[in-house]
C-alpha cells in the first residue's frame, strides 16, 4: 500500500506558529492585536508582513491538542523507530514559551506538550510492551551563558545554594563540569550528567516537575534567568525486541532469529528569550538595557537555515553545530535522519509587534 507523501515531508525542519492571547496584563494596559491569521491558510499577516509556515495555531481556544496531534505526536512515533527527533519553543520573554512546552511549574503543566509527550510514549509502550522491551532515561538541562547545568543534580543544587547563596550559580566545588562529548559515531553524550532511569509516566513526570522547580528557584536569585537560558528536557528510549520466524503451522514463534535494538532521544527545548538573539551589538542601547547576545540563538539559527537549504546541504556545507553549547548538544538531532520542529512562539499585542516581527524573520529562516 502506498502513502501520497506531501511536499514537505522529507524536510527534516517544520514550523509551527502559535500565537497566544492577549494576557490580563496586555488588555489592561489597552493593546490592541496586530497578527491577523489567513483563514485556512497556515499564514500570518502583520503590518505590511506575511508570512507562511508548516502550521499555525491561535486565535483562541487551547491550541496545543492540535499541534501535539500534528506536529509532536509523528515525532513520538518516530522515536519507537529509531529516529532522534527535537521541539524547540522560541520566541521573546512572555510569548509562552515555557506555557506551549509545558516546563513551567503551574499553568503549563497539564496542557503543555511535554505532559501530552509522556502521556503519547506510556501509551504505546503498553501496547507494545508484549513484544518488546523498553527502557527509558530522562535528562533535563539548562545553559546558561554557555555552560551546562544539571537541572536534575538535586545533591548539587542545595549544597550550592548553601554555598553561596545563588542556586546553581556557581559549580559545586570538586563537582566536574557537565562535559558536552561526541562519540565515533556521531552520538552525543553529556559527560557527568544525571540520567534518570524511570519506568512509570509518574516518575517522569516528577523528572520534569524537580528540574522546572530546580530552574525557577535559580531565578529568584538571578535576575530572570529563565530568558536568559534554554531548558532542555530529554527523553531516551531504548528498545530490544527479540526477532522470531513465525511458524506458518500454527503461528506461534518458532526459531530464535536474535535481537533488534534501537535506541533514540527526543529533546524539548524551551530556548532562551529571542529578544537575545538579535545579530549585531553595536548600539550602546543594547548594554544599557542589560540585553547579553545568546550565543546558542544566534547559532541555532545558523544551523537551521544551513539544514533547510537543500541545495546548499547536497553540496555538503558545513553546518556550524560547534559555534554554541546548545547546538553542539542538540548535533545528533537536528539534521540528518532526525526530524525538528521549531514552534515560534509569539504574543498578538500591538506593543511586542516589534518583536513579533523579528521572530517571524527568525522562523521564516528555518523553513
Ligand atoms: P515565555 O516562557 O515565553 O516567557 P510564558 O509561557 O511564561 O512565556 O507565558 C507568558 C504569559 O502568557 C504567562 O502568564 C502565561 O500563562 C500566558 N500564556 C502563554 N500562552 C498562553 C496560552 N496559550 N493561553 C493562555 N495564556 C497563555
Ligand atoms: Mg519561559
Amino acid at each position: 500500500l502506498m502513502e501520497t507523501i506531501p511536499p514537505s515531508e522529507n524536510c527534516s525542519v517544520k514550523v509551527a506558529l502559535h500565537i497566544r492571547p492577549l494576557i490580563a496584563d496586555e488588555r489592561i494596559h489597552g493593546c490592541k492585536e496586530c497578527v491577523s491569521v489567513i483563514p485556512r491558510l497556515p499564514q500570518v499577516q502583520i503590518g505590511t508582513h506575511s508570512f507562511t509556515f508548516d502550521h499555525v495555531y491561535g486565535n483562541g481556544g487551547s491550541p496545543s491538542s492540535a499541534m501535539f496531534e500534528q506536529c509532536v505526536a509523528p515525532l513520538v512515533d518516530g522515536l519507537f523507530q529509531g529516529y532522534n527527533a527535537t521541539v524547540l519553543a522560541y520566541g521573546q520573554t512572555g510569548s509562552g514559551k515555557t506555557y506551549t512546552m509545558g516546563t513551567g511549574r503551574k499553568d503549563g503543566c497539564q496542557t503543555g506538550l511535554i505532559p501530552r509527550v509522556m502521556d503519547a510514549l506510556f501509551n504505546k509502550i503498553e501496547t507494545l510492551k508484549h513484544q518488546t522491551e523498553f527502557h527509558l532515561h530522562v535528562s533535563f538541562m539548562e545553559i546558561l551563558k554557555e555552560e551546562v547545568r544539571d537541572l536534575l543534580d538535586s545533591v548539587s543544587e542545595s549544597k550550592s545554594v548553601a554555598a553561596n547563596g545563588y542556586a546553581g550559580k556557581i559549580a559545586v566545588p570538586g563537582k566536574p563540569q557537565i562535559q558536552i562529548r561526541e562519540a565515533s559515531n556521531g552520538v552525543i553524550t553529556l559527560a557527568g550528567s544525571t540520567e534518570v532511569a524511570v519506568s512509570t509516566l509518574k516518575e517522569m513526570a516528577a523528572c520534569l516537575e524537580q528540574g522546572s522547580l530546580s530552574r525557577a528557584t535559580g531565578s529568584t536569585n538571578m535576575n530572570n534567568q529563565s530568558s536568559r537560558s534554554h531548558a532542555i528536557f530529554t527523553i531516551t528510549l531504548e528498545q530490544m525486541r527479540k526477532l522470531h520466524s513465525v511458524s506458518p503451522v500454527n503461528d506461534t514463534p518458532d526459531e530464535d532469529m536474535g535481537e533488534e535494538y534501537f535506541c533514540a532521544k527526543l529533546h524539548l527545548v524551551d530556548l532562551a528569550g529571542s529578544e537575545r538573539a538579535k545579530r549585531t551589538g553595536a548600539d550602546g542601547l543594547r548594554l544599557k538595557e542589560g540585553i547579553h547576545i545568546n550565543k546558542g540563538l544566534l547559532a541555532l539559527g545558523n544551523v537551521i537555515s544551513a539544514l533547510g537549504d537543500e541545495k546548499k546541504r547536497k553540496e555538503g556545507m558545513h553546518v556550524p553545530y560547534r559555534d554554541s553549547k546548545l547546538t553542539r548538544l542538540l548535533q545528533d538531532s537536528l539534521g540528518g535522519n532526525s526530524k525538528t520542529l521549531m514552534i515560534a512562539c509569539i504574543s498578538p499585542a500591538d506593543i511586542n509587534a516589534e518583536e513579533t516581527l523579528n521572530t517571524l524573520k527568525y522562523a521564516n529562516r528555518a523553513r
